[in-house]
């Protein structure tokens, strides 16, 4: 079907959770005519392919704040969309192995508790009692908030499927963005004239910012996901999420197993979706000191997809540099956790400019240089993705 000589009050290009979502928000608010397109199918890019991993406990306070509000949609879910992205709460403890982290932790303890995050230390005797499948010993500590959780990324997909349907967005799928007009944008199915238009893609941003003439500083990295055989120990009862900050590693309870995260911070950034089996090894045998039941472990799945990423690792959620009407909006890796917050917060600065779900004013495209660096601080609690844009 040609969409050519079409009329919305706004277009949002991509179909993942960061795209859906905000066509959703957007519809919500009362525009009649909202058209989400997307190159392939709902869901297709990091949005079917991550852990799902959801946390209050930010680096920095637009990392809490977008933690809050996002574990907030997915409660409210139900009522509001008659399904849910099934977020499950099963508690979040981030261990410290020096005194260093100690010290950080503890910092960034007060800034989330400020924030009103229910965090908690737990010394390293009641790590090891909260943890039993954790080898005893071999933590100072951490920080532990029972509130955290994750959702099911493909329920998350049926989720946002069925709130599109319900609240009237009109979904393209198969229709490619290729650049904006004078009155809107051009689509591979003819331009459609557009009042506002939402610019999302994952790790594939920067090449959708192109089309558009912006220079969008977010990448893509390769990150893997593996879950072990079922074991006895891993009942979800026994087994808090757990992120190794310093290795970059992080697992979590699944079908009675492990499903357990990890990117190589040594790896240069781009397009990957190779599983790397020495990595993987590398990274099986740190989840193995820390959690010895998983050794002798088979893996029932095995997956690596793109992640995106920024700079700062923190989202991008703004209108474009001289056109209002276009507004870009990025999780920057943490699609899960933030993705409705970043969704609903880049919905109201389409709208109004400005949004009640946090500030968005230093988080838009501005805040980076020609190079791509940006002004902010980096958000210290983030898997170890590059600082750097692969083609800067
Ligand atoms: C393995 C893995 C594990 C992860 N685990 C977690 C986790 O535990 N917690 C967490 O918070 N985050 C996690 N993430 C990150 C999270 O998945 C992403 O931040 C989030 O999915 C990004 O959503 P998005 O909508 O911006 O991008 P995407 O889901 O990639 O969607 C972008 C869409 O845009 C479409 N598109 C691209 N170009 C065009 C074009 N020209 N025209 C039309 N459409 C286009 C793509 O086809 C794609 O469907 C993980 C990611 C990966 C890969």
């Amino acid at each position: 079907m040609s969409v050519a000589d079409e009329t919305a009050d706004a277009v949002v290009v991509g179909g993942g959770t960061v795209g859906a979502w905000c066509a959703y928000f957007l519809r919500r608010a009362g525009l009649a005519r909202v058209v989400l397109i997307e190159k392939g199918f709902l869901g297709q890019g990091a949005t079917s392919r991550a852990a799902g991993v959801v946390r209050m406990q930010g680096g920095t306070p637009e990392a809490v704040r977008l933690g809050q509000w996002s574990r907030q949609f997915y409660l409210s879910q139900r009522d509001e969309i008659g399904t849910d992205s099934g977020f499950t709460e099963q508690g979040y403890l981030l261990p410290c192995f020096t005194e260093a982290e100690v010290a950080a932790a503890h910092e960034r303890m007060a800034m989330q508790t400020g924030l009103g995050v229910p965090v908690r230390w737990l010394d390293s005797g009641e790590v090891d009692a909260a943890n039993p499948t954790l080898a005893p010993g071999q933590t100072l500590g951490g920080t532990f908030c029972a509130q955290d959780g994750y959702i099911t990324p493909p329920r998350n997909v049926a989720a946002y499927t069925v709130a599109l349907i319900r609240s009237g967005v009109e979904v393209r799928e198969h229709v490619a963005f290729g650049g904006l007009t004078a009155s809107g944008v051009d689509t591979s199915q003819g331009p459609i004239d557009a009042g506002l238009v939402v610019l999302t893609g994952g790790p594939k941003l920067a090449a959708v910012g192109r089309l558009a003439g912006l220079r969008i500083p977010a990448g893509g990295a390769r990150h893997q996901i593996a879950v072990t055989e079922r074991h006895p120990d891993l009942d979800p009862a026994r087994v808090p999420m757990v992120f190794d900050l310093a290795a970059g590693l992080y697992w979590r309870p699944e079908e009675g197993g492990l499903l357990f995260g990890m990117s190589n911070p040594d790896e240069p950034p781009g397009e990957n979706r190779e599983v790397d089996e020495g990595y993987l090894a590398k990274m099986r045998a740190r989840l193995a000191a820390l959690v010895p039941v998983t050794a002798g472990l088979g893996l029932r799945r095995l997956w690596a997809a793109t992640i995106d990423y920024t700079p700062d690792h923190l989202p991008i959620i703004g209108r474009a540099p001289g056109a209002d009407r276009v507004t870009v909006a990025c999780a920057g890796g943490a699609g899960m956790m933030w993705g409705p917050g970043v969704a609903r917060a880049a919905a109201d600065v389409a709208l109004t400019g400005s949004s009640d779900v946090l500030d968005t004013s230093q988080l838009g495209l501005d805040r980076f240089d020609e190079a791509g660096h940006s002004r902010l601080a980096t958000d210290p609690i983030a898997l170890p993705f590059p600082e750097r844009i692969a083609s800067s």
